[in-house]
C-alpha cells in the first residue's frame, strides 16, 4: 500500500516499516504486545484524523486508535493497518471560572492533572499518570476521585468526533445525545475523539497514601476495610491491595519484597478532620508501614509511575465485585501468598460512592451497583516470566469467579471474546449496538472491544 497520498495531505507525519521512527512508534506500554502496522499516523489537528479515517475507509485498511498506548490487550495498534496515533493532539485548556477542560484526545492523565491543579481543580481520572486521556475515558475512568466525582464519564460534558464516515461531530446531552451516550462507556466504537471537554472538582491537596498491614492480618484488614467503606462518606476512598513491598527507597529496608496487604487511601474532605478519620484505621492494625499525609493531588495520582515504566510485561483480567464475601477473601488471601515478584498485584477499585448516584441505563457503563472492580495485574520486566505472570493471572480470576458478580471493567480486559464483551455491558449492550448500526453500520472502528453493530428491530 501507497501512504504518499495520505502523507501528502495531512500536516502530521506517515510513518512506514523501514522509517527511523517506526519501531519507537509501534512500542506500546505492554511489552508482551509485538504488532507491525503498515503505517502509523501521527495527527496533529482534525483535518488530519478525518484525511486518516476517509483513507482507511476508502482503502478498506484496518484502523486503529492509538491514544496513549495504555491498553493491556494492545487495542491501540493492529497488524499490518493503520494506526491514527492522536500523541501529538495533547493541548489543554482550563477554564478556572467555568471549573471546565477542554482536553484533545492524546493527553495523559498526568498533563491533566498537572495543567487543572495549578487552578485548584482536579479531573476524576485513573492512577498512573502516563494512561492516556482517550481510551481511559471511552471506557469509564476509575480512580482516586470515583467515590467524591464519579467516574471520568460522569464528568464528561462534550466531546468532538470524527466519525467512519469521515464527518466531524459535537457529541453532548443535545447534539447526537445517544452518541453521546454511547460514547461515556462504549469505548473507541463510535469515532475518533479529537477533544473532550470536562467538568472538574475543587480539589488541590488531599490526605492520602499507602497503609500496609503484614499478610498474617489480611483477612481481618479486609474485614475492616469493608465495614468501615460501606457507609463511609464520599471523601473517603481507599483501594485494597496485595503486594510485596518494592525493594527500593523509600520504603523501609526491612520490609523490601515482603508481601503484604495494604490500602492507598484518598481523603478529599477537610484537612482539620484528619486526625477522627484517620485515628480507627490508625488504630487497627497497628500499620507495618504508613505513608499518609498531605499532598498535592497530582502527586498522589502519579505516585507509581516510577514503579510502572512502559515495556513491561502485562498481563491482567478483572472482575466486579459486590461484596466481600469469606470466599473472596479466601481466594484474595491464597493467591496473595503466591504473588510472584514485587510488580504484580491486585487492586479492589471502589466504584460505589459517586458512581452508584448515576443510573445503570443513564450512560453506556452498565454496572453501577458493584462495590469494586477488581484487577488481577501480572506484571514482570523480563519477558521470560511472562508466563509464570500470566498464569498467577489467570488462575486466580478463575478462582474468584464464583464470588464475583459477573462482567469486568472493559478497561481491564484482554481480548476475552464476545462474551465477556456482553457481559461487561450487560443490559446496555443492545442500545449501544443499535447505535453502533446508527454511526458505524460497516464496522471500521472495530479494533477495540469491539460491539458489532445490530439494529434492536432486526431481533436477532
Ligand atoms: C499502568 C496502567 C494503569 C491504569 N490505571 C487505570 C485506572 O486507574 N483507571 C482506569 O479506569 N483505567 C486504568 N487503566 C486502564 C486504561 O483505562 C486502559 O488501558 C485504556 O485503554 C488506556 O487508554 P489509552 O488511551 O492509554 O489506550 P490506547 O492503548 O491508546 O487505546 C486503547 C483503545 O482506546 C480507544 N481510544 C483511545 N483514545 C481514543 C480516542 N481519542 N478516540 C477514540 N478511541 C480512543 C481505542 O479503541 C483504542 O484501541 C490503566 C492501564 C494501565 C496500563
Amino acid at each position: 500500500m501507497n501512504f504518499s497520498k495520505l502523507s501528502d495531505s495531512i500536516s502530521g507525519e506517515v510513518i512506514v516499516p523501514g522509517d527511523q521512527q517506526y519501531e519507537e512508534a509501534r512500542a506500546i506500554y505492554n511489552g508482551m504486545i509485538d504488532k507491525r502496522p503498515a503505517a502509523i499516523v501521527k495527527c496533529q489537528n482534525t483535518d488530519d484524523v478525518v484525511a486518516a479515517v476517509n483513507f482507511g475507509r476508502e482503502n478498506r485498511i484496518e484502523t486503529a486508535i492509538r491514544g496513549g498506548g495504555h491498553n493491556g490487550a494492545g487495542l491501540a495498534l493492529v497488524d499490518g493497518g493503520l494506526v491514527i496515533d492522536l500523541a501529538e493532539m495533547n493541548e489543554i485548556k482550563v477554564d478556572a471560572a467555568a471549573k471546565t477542560a477542554r482536553v484533545q484526545g492524546g493527553c495523559l492523565l498526568k498533563d491533566v492533572d498537572a495543567a487543572t491543579h495549578e487552578h485548584g481543580l482536579a479531573l476524576p481520572s485513573g492512577i498512573i499518570g502516563t494512561t492516556g486521556i482517550g481510551g481511559l475515558t471511552l471506557g469509564g475512568g476509575m480512580g482516586y476521585l470515583s467515590r467524591k466525582g464519579g467516574l471520568t464519564i460522569d464528568n464528561l460534558l462534550e466531546c468532538e468526533v470524527v466519525l467512519a464516515s469521515g464527518e466531524v461531530v459535537t457529541a453532548n446531552e443535545h447534539s447526537h445525545p445517544d452518541l453521546f451516550w454511547a460514547l461515556r462507556g462504549g469505548g473507541g466504537n463510535f469515532g475518533v475523539v479529537t477533544s473532550f471537554k470536562f467538568h472538574l472538582l475543587d480539589v488541590k491537596n488531599v490526605y492520602a497514601g499507602p497503609m500496609f498491614w503484614p499478610l498474617e492480618k489480611a483477612r481481618a484488614a479486609m474485614q475492616f476495610y469493608d465495614e468501615l467503606t460501606k457507609d463511609a462518606p464520599n471523601d473517603l476512598y481507599g483501594f485494597f491491595a496485595f503486594l510485596r513491598v518494592p525493594p527500593a527507597p523509600p520504603f523501609p529496608e526491612h520490609l523490601w519484597n515482603q508481601k503484604v496487604c495494604g490500602v492507598v487511601w484518598n481523603y478529599t474532605g477537610p484537612m482539620d478532620e484528619v486526625e477522627r478519620v484517620f485515628k480507627p484505621i490508625r488504630e487497627f492494625g497497628p500499620p507495618v508501614l504508613d505513608f499518609v499525609s498531605e499532598i498535592p493531588m497530582p502527586a498522589l495520582n502519579s505516585m507509581f509511575d516510577a514503579l510502572y515504566p512502559p515495556g513491561m510485561q502485562w498481563y491482567w483480567r478483572a472482575h466486579y465485585l459486590d461484596e466481600l464475601t469469606d470466599g473472596a477473601i479466601d481466594v484474595n488471601i491464597k493467591y496473595g501468598e503466591k504473588i510472584p515478584n514485587f510488580h504484580t498485584t491486585t487492586h479492589l477499585y471502589p466504584i460505589d460512592g459517586a458512581v452508584h448516584e448515576v443510573g445503570s441505563n443513564e450512560t453506556a457503563w452498565a454496572i453501577r451497583d458493584a462495590r469494586w472492580a477488581q484487577v488481577i495485574v501480572g506484571v514482570d520486566p523480563d519477558a521470560a516470566n511472562a508466563g509464570t505472570v500470566t498464569d498467577w493471572c489467570k488462575n486466580f480470576h478463575t478462582a474468584l469467579t464464583p464470588h464475583a458478580r459477573g462482567g469486568a471493567y472493559v478497561n481491564f480486559m484482554m481480548e476475552e471474546g464476545q462474551e465477556k464483551i456482553k457481559a461487561a455491558y450487560g443490559d446496555n449492550y443492545a442500545k449501544l449496538a443499535a447505535i453502533k448500526a446508527e454511526y458505524d453500520a460497516d464496522n471500521f472502528f472495530h479494533v477495540n472491544q469491539n460491539i458489532k453493530p445490530q439494529l434492536e428491530s432486526s431481533g436477532v
